[in-house]
Parts: C-alpha cells; sequence; structure tokens
C-alpha cells in the first residue's frame, strides 16, 4: 500500500472515483494499481463502467448551461487557484506519481510544473476568446464570428505523464466554457484523483469534472457513444486511437487525436557536439524513454559519427537506474512486464540485425528494469527504426548525405516530434521545412511547452494542444449574420 507518510496532506490520495461533484464507487467492484518499482499495489480505484460514465455525462450536460455563462474572468480565477494549488502540493503530486507510474521523484515534480503551466497558460487564455467583424460582401450585411464553447466535452489520457496529459485537455475545456469528464490511464489513475481534489477545493463547480476511474473499454464505449459528448480528446496509442475514431463516428464528435511517435534525431557534421549530446539525452532518457517525443531513431552523420558516440555513451553511463524514490536515480523502472518485453524484444531484434551494444550495462536488467543502452551500426530494417520503442534504447544509425537523412527520418507512418542539430543556417531552414512532423526541434532535445502548438501529423493525430491555438479545439465558430443593415 502507499505510504501516506510519504503525504504533507494524505487527502490527496483518493480511493474513490469523481463524478458529479461527489466522490463514490463504482457497480463494478474495484481495479489494483501496482507500484511498477515493487510489484506491490499501491491501492485500488473503483472500476466504473456505463452507469457511472453516464452519471458524469448527465452532470457535465446539467452544469453546461451556467459554466459557460459565467464571466470568463471568473472561469479564469478559478483556473488561477488551481495552479496555486497544484503547485503548492506539487510534492504530493509528485509522490503519487512516482509510486504508480515510476518515474523518479525529481522528474515527477518537473512534471507537476509542467502540468501546472497549462492551467496557468489557459487561465490567460480564458479572457482571450476573441471573435471577428467584417462587412458582407452586399452592402447591407455585417457578419460577426462568434467563439462558443463546443459543449460537453470527454477526454482519455495515457499513463506515462498522468498530470500534465490532463491538465493540457481539462485547462483549455474549462476556459472555453465547456464541462469534461476525464477517463485516466487504469495504470495511473491516483494522481487523476488529487487533481480532482485540488480542482475542487479551487472552485470547480459541481459535474464541470469528472474523474471516472476502471476498466478502458466500457467507460471508452459510454464516452463515445455518448450524443451528448461532442468532443473527445485523446492522448494515447495509435491503435486505441483510431478505434475511440470510429467508435465516435457515429455521433459525429470533433476529435483531438494526439498519438504515438517515430521521432528521429538527426545530427549532422557541423552540429554542435555538446548540444547534440545534452538534447539526445534528455529527449531519449526522460521517462526512460517513454514518451511520444522520444528519439527513437538517432541519425548520426559519418563524420561526426565516432566522437558523437563516444560522448553519448559516456554521459548514457552516468544514468543511475533504480526504484525513483531513491536519491540519485535517474532512470525509474517501465511501466509494466509487457513494455520490458517489448524493448528486449527490438534489443535481440537488433542485435541479430547487425547492431552492437556500445555503452550501458545489460547485466542490471530485471523485472521491470531496464538498464539504459547506446547500440551502434542500427539500421532502419530493424524493428527499433519502426516501431516506437518506449524503453531506455539508444540507436545510432550513420547516414551520410543530408537528403539521405530527411529521407530516412520521413520514412515512417508517424509525424510527432522531429530533432535536428546543425550550426549551417541554410541547412536548418532546408531541412526544418523538409521534416514531415508537427514538431521539429532544431538544436534542442525539448519541443514540449505550453506556450506552443503540441500534435503530430499522418498517424500521429489530429489537433494540437496547448498555446493561443489550443483552445480553438473546444470552440466552435458561429457566423452570425446580420442584415437588412
Ligand atoms: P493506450 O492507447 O494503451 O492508452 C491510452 C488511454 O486509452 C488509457 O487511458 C487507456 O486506458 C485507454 N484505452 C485503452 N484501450 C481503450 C479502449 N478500448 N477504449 C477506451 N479507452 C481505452 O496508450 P498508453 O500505453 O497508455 O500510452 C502510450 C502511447 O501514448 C504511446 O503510443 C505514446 O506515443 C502515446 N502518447 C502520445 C502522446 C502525444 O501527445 N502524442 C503523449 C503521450 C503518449
Amino acid at each position: 500500500m502507499f505510504r501516506t507518510d510519504r503525504l504533507r496532506d494524505p487527502a490527496l490520495l483518493r480511493n474513490q472515483a469523481f463524478v458529479a461533484g461527489a466522490w463514490r464507487d463504482a457497480e463494478g467492484g474495484v481495479i489494483e494499481v501496482i507500484d511498477p518499482a515493487t510489484g506491490e499495489r499501491v491501492g485500488t480505484v473503483p472500476n466504473c463502467g456505463e452507469a457511472e460514465t453516464q452519471a458524469a455525462i448527465a452532470a457535465a450536460e446539467a452544469a453546461f448551461p451556467a459554466w459557460r455563462r459565467r464571466p470568463s474572468a471568473e472561469r479564469a480565477a478559478i483556473l488561477e487557484r488551481w495552479n496555486a494549488l497544484i503547485l503548492e502540493n506539487a510534492d504530493d503530486l509528485a509522490a503519487i506519481m512516482t509510486a504508480e507510474q515510476g518515474k523518479p521523484l525529481a522528474e515527477a515534480r518537473g512534471e507537476v510544473l509542467y502540468g501546472a503551466s497549462f492551467v496557468k497558460w489557459f487561465a490567460e487564455e480564458a479572457r482571450r476568446n476573441y471573435g471577428d467583424a467584417f462587412p458582407g460582401p452586399a452592402g447591407d450585411r455585417r457578419i460577426l464570428v462568434l467563439k462558443e464553447p463546443v459543449g460537453v466535452c470527454a477526454a482519455i489520457t495515457p499513463w506515462n505523464f498522468p498530470i500534465a496529459m490532463i491538465t493540457r485537455k481539462v485547462a483549455p475545456a474549462l476556459a472555453a466554457g465547456c464541462p469534461i469528464v476525464v477517463k485516466p490511464a487504469d495504470l495511473t489513475p491516483f494522481s487523476a484523483l488529487a487533481l480532482a481534489v485540488l480542482a475542487e477545493r479551487a472552485g470547480v463547480p459541481a459535474g464541470v469534472l469528472s474523474i471516472v476511474t476502471g476498466a478502458p473499454a466500457p467507460i471508452g464505449a459510454a464516452l463515445t457513444g455518448s450524443a451528448s459528448v461532442r468532443k473527445l480528446s485523446f492522448t494515447g496509442s495509435t491503435a486505441v486511437g483510431s478505434l475511440l475514431m470510429a467508435q465516435s463516428a457515429p455521433t459525429v464528435k470533433r476529435l483531438s487525436l494526439e498519438l504515438g511517435g517515430n521521432a528521429p534525431f538527426i545530427v549532422f557534421d557541423d552540429a554542435d557536439l555538446d548540444l547534440a549530446v545534452a538534447g539526445a539525452m534528455a529527449s531519449k532518457f526522460r521517462n526512460a524513454g517513454q514518451t511520444c517525443v522520444c528519439a527513437n531513431r538517432i541519425l548520426v552523420q559519418e563524420g561526426i559519427y565516432d566522437r558523437f558516440a563516444a560522448r553519448l555513451s559516456e554521459a548514457v553511463t552516468r544514468l543511475a537506474l533504480g526504484n525513483g524514490f531513491t536519491e540519485g536515480i535517474t532512470v525509474g523502472p517501465l511501466i509494466t512486464d509487457a513494455a520490458a518485453a517489448k524493448v528486449s524484444a527490438h534489443l535481440e531484434d537488433a542485435l541479430a540485425k547487425g547492431a552492437r551494444i556500445i555503452a550501458g550495462r545489460p547485466e542490471e536488467a530485471r523485472a521491470r528494469f531496464v538498464p539504459p543502452l547506446v547500440l551502434g551500426e542500427a539500421n532502419p530494417t530493424m524493428r527499433l527504426a519502426n516501431e516506437e520503442t518506449f524503453g531506455p534504447l539508444a540507436p545510432l544509425m550513420r547516414f551520410s548525405r543530408e537528403e539521405e537523412a530527411v529521407a530516412i527520418a520521413n520514412a515512417t507512418p508517424f509525424g510527432l516530434a522531429s530533432y535536428f542539430y546543425t550550426t549551417d543556417i541554410r541547412r536548418a531552414w532546408r531541412v526544418g521545412e523538409a521534416l514531415e512532423f508537427g514538431m521539429v526541434g532544431l538544436n534542442t532535445g525539448s519541443v514540449s511547452i505550453e506556450a506552443a502548438p503540441f500534435g503530430g501529423v499522418k498517424l500521429s493525430g489530429l489537433g494540437r494542444e496547448g498555446s493561443a491555438y489550443g483552445i480553438d479545439e473546444y470552440l466552435e465558430l458561429k457566423a452570425f449574420h446580420m442584415g437588412g443593415l
């Protein structure tokens, strides 16, 4: 069980769902949540299904008229209070996250701050819901464009960022005047419930935010099947995203889908080596490689390959694998046994096809703890070049020409994040335009900030989150024609 002595405020650890402004159990019993570091039970949460999900949708529908009419300054003030409470409770939220997700405590705290940044951002955006006004083509008409909330929203979120993936959806929905029903990942529901405790304290009215925990399929079916839910925002795998898209078709919902990636990370001969190594470490090993924007294929030009490989190997050797609660640990366990098995399968496949381990301590592998490794001489025929590895394997692939690197980078059905390192301004522009991805990082390994639009193309999804554009996902445009003037 979770050690509540780790929390300043034990009331943040809730084992009930939050539906229609009340904490409740479910008809379907409970599901267990496991600490991936120890394999022990963190606790249980209700196994909600159709009945609880319908109750949450009904409460959201009931809350919608008053919430949308609330002056935007008041919605903004509630979001500002929620942001402040998240920041005040950052240590507790981080401890809950590490217990159920496994990431090192300092990194979990970093995610809490990142998650809060969306609440702050959209508190500010709530006040800037500008429309438009212009004359019609005939002289007797004026056209107004009004932005109105889409209505009841649903969010389905993944386990790898148990807080940030929720605030990135809930904050713009609330700012736009929409109520929202959240189904958090069944592996990490406690972080979501703690956020709801703080939202309630911040003054979010009953029904405006519900958290429905439990096994995914029945809740997903109820949310997608409901005609009252006008919008679904999903972050997770491409397979589940496309299933939810199909389930949403009969009710023609608005959709935002943040799906999987297969990020290229290209290092050209003229790169700043220090920046490139620092960027690769951040992009590849954050959250033990379990991020959708994680460098999956590291393409290194032949003139710098040996120096880059040596410097990256040195840095990887300094990483420390272990329980995220232990001081000094920088890489935690993977989320499940299946996740660890996938990384092993990618490693075996790569070794069989000619790659070799050039850095790391493979002998440290045990249970869900997967040691960070650098692989030399990887190539595009390997599984790790075509599927998300979602683990701490850094495969280096050698290339000789710029066009070759761009072609390899784009040869994937995914299009989320991409990164490249060069000091040549003409190449920077050329390659930046040629990469077919929703996000491009030039000389940086980080593209996830609240101020920039986040999202992908191709199988990586639809829509953008964060930034001034993110609130548009929760707003409809109404054209108001004023004639006879
Ligand atoms: P997943 O698709 O298995 O699960 C995501 C969410 O969907 C979870 O809440 C899960 O419980 C739920 N779910 C699963 N099956 C469902 C069903 N039949 N009906 C309704 N809901 C269902 O993905 P995951 O393993 O939790 O997360 C990892 C994936 O998410 C990776 O592919 C990663 O790239 C992607 N991801 C993308 C982004 C992004 O912004 N693009 C961010 C983080 C993670």
